[in-house]
């Protein structure tokens, strides 16, 4: 049965409008503006499209890489629901073959029983640069063999999303993760500006977390970095979580990159939405301190962050306007993914969330079901 809400506000991807009507039946937005019939909900604050995560690796208390099962999907998705998510691609760090199979698998399973968000499957690693592992376990990386191909190729697991080294996978089989209809970024990675700018030319789409894990920019080399800043036609994520970028590297980012093609991630591990304070991680232990973690051996093992913080971050601290700081987080993931979504239109899956004067998240619908209230 249709249901008709008046928003105070309304983000729908491109301006604001006020007090505006929007109708959602079976599951999708079926009428912007018009009538206000006298049984509508009227909802109080800021209503935008909601946020879609390229990079989450857990929630709610469970990691994928430790718990590849519908059940950690289905936590994962009601953590990062609370922070206005309501599209993720679940991200599976290096690991060995059965376990990409088993999270594969868990995958396909969360598809068909339609557990609201999961919207595919990232694979980040195996086949990195040792040397730019970060958080990553050595022994695991390696390289693409047939064995990876086979789940690459999988068509059960929606969208498909790998992060490589394209100093350890040569443009030939780059083109054909693509022609298997995988979304290729480049991450973890030492490669120079040539080995980059060749996987690019081959088909590859993204950055996987600017700056992080990557060969910098050099005066007579680009490096990743610099290869990721001139690659228009490239995506990039962000993590803006204070910890992995400053607020200087995130501008010269933003003023480098053409409009529309730097995305917000969280990279978030299984402590989002949970009270828990560490968690293990292969044979380590990594710890939350405050929003910083931190893995016994040193570095920074993912975030603590989540989409609507990163939000908010990157507005106040790069001086971005709301309307682009919500575009980042939400239409730009989706041009990224090729989903369509991230506005709020005719036609569109009612994907929403409502936003207080504080930009905290009071409600999250995902196709038109109310999946978080505040
Ligand atoms: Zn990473």
């Amino acid at each position: 049965m249709a249901q008709t809400f008046i928003a105070e506000q309304l983000f729908d991807g491109e301006q604001f409008q006020r007090d505006v009507a929007l109708t959602v039946d079976d599951g999708k937005v079926i009428a912007v503006g018009g009538d206000h019939p006298a049984d509508a909900v009227r909802l109080q604050g800021l209503l935008a499209p909601g946020l879609i995560d390229v990079q989450v690796n857990g929630g709610g208390g469970a990691l994928f890489n430790n718990d590849t099962t519908v059940s950690a999907l289905a936590k994962m998705s009601a953590a990062h629901a609370k922070y206005g998510t309501t599209g993720f691609m679940p991200t599976l760090i290096t690991d060995e073959v059965p376990v990409m199979q088993k999270a594969a698998d868990a995958i396909s399973a969360a598809l068909k029983e339609e557990v609201p968000g999961v919207i595919g499957v990232h694979f980040e690693g195996p086949h990195l640069s040792k040397p730019k592992k970060g958080t990553h376990e050595e022994k695991y990386i390696r390289p693409l063999s047939e064995a990876e191909l086979a789940i690459y190729a999988r068509d059960d697991l929606g969208l498909k999303m790998v992060t490589l080294a394209p100093e350890n996978v040569s443009p030939e089989d780059i083109s054909k993760l693509v022609s298997l209809g995988v979304k290729v970024c480049l991450g973890h990675s030492n490669a120079d500006g040539k080995t980059a700018a060749a996987a690019v030319a081959a088909g590859a789409t993204g950055f996987t977390h600017l700056y992080n894990a990557m060969s910098p920019l050099h005066s007579r080399d680009p490096g990743m970095v610099g290869t990721a800043l001139i690659s228009d036609g490239c995506w990039c994520g962000l993590i803006a979580d204070g910890h992995h970028v400053s607020a200087e590297a995130m501008t010269l980012a933003l003023k480098a990159k053409p409009r529309g093609k730097i995305m917000l991630v969280t990279d978030a591990m299984s402590l989002v939405g949970s009270d828990e304070t560490s968690f293990p991680l292969f044979d380590r232990i990594v710890t939350r301190e405050g929003d910083k973690l931190t893995s016994t051996t040193g570095e920074l093992a993912g975030s603590h962050l989540d989409m609507i913080s990163a939000v908010r971050n990157i507005r106040d601290w790069c001086g971005v306007e709301l309307a682009e700081a919500l575009r980042m987080a939400a239409l730009y993931p989706a041009q990224f993914l090729g989903t369509g979504g991230g506005r709020i239109t005719q036609g569109v899956q009612a994907d929403l969330i409502l936003l207080d004067d504080e930009l905290r998240v009071q409600k999250t619908w995902i196709g038109g079901q109310e999946v978080f209230s505040g």
